[in-house]
């Protein structure tokens, strides 16, 4: 059993505050309509459910195994669960849901047993994932509104409900910093999507924001007022450190992206070695500097090497 926290914030509109290992984890739960924002783990779910009710409907934020692994069994008891539709097409495929959470094809910057066991480990986690209903653009349901922010993954979205954001992994802060096994740099798939998240969000004002863990700054499960635009803009701030870390590392010398993610991670702070979502974010680095023509490409048989020009 995990602990489960639930608070009202603004009229009818709860946190749902858990735990996922070392991170916290947190939800959002429209009492009123009966919405429940995310869905955690298949492990954590039912704590979730004893702890709010039966939820009449579930908004799955995006295809990691901590959001969308609960939806089989919300299905199972009777919950519509809605996601968005490229999110709904990650989750019903098998080999792609992995590698939203890490791009297989870089299986070779680790041991292959840990690979294994992670990927293992993520597939018991999200289980047989059920999706009833997918939107793209805008989802409006009983007081909910979801709009699409993209960046974190494809088909991430956040939902807005009576004063209250629910951002889940769509704005990372300056990561999961910290934690004793999960200090991360924030994971982003799209540099480019995630930064037109965060000026769209900007512009968006709302009296309460809850993320989906425990991101800098400031770590709280509920950010109000100037904290939440301290969030954003530290979520801005963090990519550009991330992109300049990444150019100096490239200008230095040609280098695998097995080599690029450790210099990135170490030289952001992280205490810890190469893990394998750092990998999406180090290639997502790699794609925004292609695009700009800024990136060499070195091919030599099966390995390739990136430099900056
Ligand atoms: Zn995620």
């Amino acid at each position: 059993m995990v602990e489960v926290i639930v608070k009202e914030l603004t009229s009818g509109v709860n946190l749902v505050g858990t735990y996922y290992g070392d991170v916290e984890l947190n939800m959002v739960y429209v009492k009123g309509s009966g919405v429940l924002l995310d869905t955690a783990t298949i492990g954590i779910i039912e704590d979730v459910v004893n702890a709010i009710g039966l939820p009449k409907v579930a908004i799955v934020t995006h295809p990691h195994e901590d959001h969308a692994g609960g939806s089989a069994y919300l299905a199972n008891r009777g919950v519509k669960v809605i996601a968005h539709d490229v999110a709904r097409g990650f989750l019903y495929s098998n080999l792609v849901n992995v590698d939203s959470f890490f791009p297989l094809r870089y299986r070779r910057c680790f041991d292959q047993e840990l690979v294994e066991s992670l990927i293992k480990d993520f597939r018991a986690k999200i289980g047989s994932p059920v999706i009833h209903e997918s939107f793209r653009g805008v989802l409006r349901i009983n007081g909910v509104e979801c709009l699409e922010a993209f960046g974190h993954t494809s088909g991430t979205v956040v939902c807005i409900a009576n004063g209250v954001m629910f951002t889940s992994d769509a704005v990372q802060g300056s990561g999961i910093r910290g934690s004793k096994v999960t200090d991360s740099i924030p994971q982003v798939s799209s540099i480019d999507d995630y930064l037109n998240t965060l000026n769209m969000l900007k512009s968006i004002s709302v009296k309460m924001l809850v993320p989906g863990h425990n991101y800098l700054p400031p770590a709280k499960r509920v950010l109000e007022g100037d904290e939440i635009k301290e969030f954003i803009n530290t979520s801005m701030n963090s990519i550009n450190k991330l992109l300049n870390l990444g150019r100096l590392i490239l200008e230095e010398r040609p280098m695998t992206i097995c080599e690029f993610a450790s210099e990135l991670i170490r030289e952001y702070g992280v205490k810890r070695g190469l893990y394998l979502q750092a990998l999406i974010t180090a290639e997502a680095i790699l794609k925004y500097y292609r695009r700009r023509g800024l990136l060499r490409v070195i091919k030599e048989g099966d390995v390739a090497l990136y430099a900056i020009r």
